[in-house]
């Protein structure tokens, strides 16, 4: 584990914080072969939160909402980020990669032009809960290779801040902590903030970058606005603004999430995310004829 000390921070000042824009409640939903799950951001909030395409939110101890899984399907054009907070699942795919995602890890998956996997528990009892987050590709990498990463926990760069909040920074950069992924045209921050104690998180932001909170433990203030568990908030990106500043009590436990828009055209249909309806043909047509990453 990367655990930086405080007194090697760099302090983030925020003075002209932003304020929430609209708060949101998930939807019900379920997907695979019939997992229950909160759909958080859903389609019609793509355009406000570009380059952010999808969070679902899941969490239970009946097994009966999970163990079905998520078997073979497959994706184009995005990338899923996958963050367990408890339980376990097995990742196979058609590009040749495995790997076990569990407690606190991350899987980081580029479907780029195409490949087919399968997410199923390996566990048949106990809690499974986590988040899937679809984050877009710029136009000129929707095309690009497929390309998989799993992140165990220990591998997540962690800090505490003086006030008492534990921050795992799993893409981006935070007081100076250089996260665990980095990309390049949306500059992705990623963030899981434990309140240890009742206290205030501050994290600069640039304006024009999209933002939003998701509270999946306690609640917490943005800007005197109070954010109960499991709902969404929308950022405002008014000129001028220079951050977010998130008060919370103790044992909340917070998603900050940004990045910078890319402003392009998006065409989606299921799992494929891409500019054009034309091109959406495409990848039908494409993963139909058996054209993904080693299909068949
Ligand atoms: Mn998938």
């Amino acid at each position: 584990m990367t655990d930086t000390t405080a007194s090697n921070l760099i302090r983030e000042t925020v003075t002209n914080p932003r304020e929430v824009e609209q708060l949101i409640t998930g939807v019900p939903t379920s997907d695979g072969a019939g997992v229950k799950l909160t759909r958080v951001l859903t389609q019609p909030l793509q355009r406000r939160l570009d380059p952010f395409l999808m969070l679902d939110a899941f969490g239970s101890d009946d097994p009966d909402d999970y163990i079905a899984g998520f078997p073979n399907h497959p994706h184009r054009g995005f990338e899923t980020v996958t963050y367990m907070i408890a339980g376990r699942m097995r990742h196979r795919d058609s590009a040749g990669n495995e790997g076990l995602l569990q407690n606190g890890g991350v899987q980081w998956m580029t479907a780029g032009r195409g490949i087919i996997h399968s997410e199923l528990p390996e566990q048949e009892a106990g809690v499974m809960e986590g988040f899937q987050l679809w984050l877009n590709l710029p136009s000129h990498d929707k095309m690009r290779a497929p390309w998989y990463r799993d992140i165990q926990s220990d591998g997540i760069p962690e800090f505490t801040t003086p006030e008492g909040v534990r921050v795992r920074v799993i893409a981006g950069a935070s007081h100076g902590v250089e996260g665990a992924m980095k990309r390049e045209t949306t500059e992705p921050l990623y963030l899981d903030l434990h309140f240890n104690a009742a206290t205030r998180f501050e994290q600069a932001l640039p304006a024009s970058h999209n933002a939003f909170v998701y509270v999946y433990r306690g609640s917490a203030e943005v800007n005197g606005l109070q954010i109960d568990t499991q709902r969404m908030a929308i950022l405002k990106n008014d000129k001028g603004s220079d951050g977010v500043i998130i008060k919370a009590g103790e044992g909340a436990k917070v998603l900050l999430i940004a990045g910078r828009p890319l402003n392009e055209p998006i065409a989606q249909y299921g799992p494929f995310v891409m500019n054009t309806q034309g091109q959406i043909f495409e990848a039908v047509r494409d993963f139909q004829e058996g054209r993904f990453a080693s299909q068949g």
